[in-house]
């Protein structure tokens, strides 16, 4: 498995703001955000998109929602409202290939998504 940004996040390797972190996943501020609130969260497991995602993986994949949701809780954003978003290879804009989850919030957004 090719090392990545996020795996050194996850391994401590890469300094990171770190919201909240657990056995599983890590949930850390982007760096070049897209919104007033715009939080990764990924799996401490390398798996590089959606698509590798197995069954296997289903409780993990639950477990990074459930740290998005306490995330967006604890950054105030979630009864006005947030995105979750993943995008899966280049053609939807995937950058890093390490699953993860965005949650961007604290300000309006539009639909559809470019
Ligand atoms: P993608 O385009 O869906 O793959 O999203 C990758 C995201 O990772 C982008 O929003 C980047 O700004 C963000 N990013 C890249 N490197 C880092 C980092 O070292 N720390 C935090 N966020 C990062």
């Amino acid at each position: 498995m090719a090392e990545t940004i996020f795996s050194k996040i996850a391994a401590g390797e890469v300094a990171a703001d770190i919201l909240y972190e657990d056995e599983r996943a890590i949930a850390f501020r982007d760096v070049n955000p897209q919104a007033p609130v715009h939080l990764l969260v990924i799996p401490r497991k390398a798996i590089p998109t959606l698509n590798q995602v197995t069954p296997d993986d289903a409780s993990l994949i639950g477990h990074l929602f459930l740290v998005a949701a306490k995330v967006a809780a604890q950054e105030g954003i979630a009864e006005t409202g947030y995105r979750t978003v993943v995008n899966c290879n280049a053609g939807a804009g995937q950058t890093v290939y390490h699953l993860h989850l965005h949650v961007l919030g604290g300000r309006p957004m539009q639909w559809p998504p470019g």
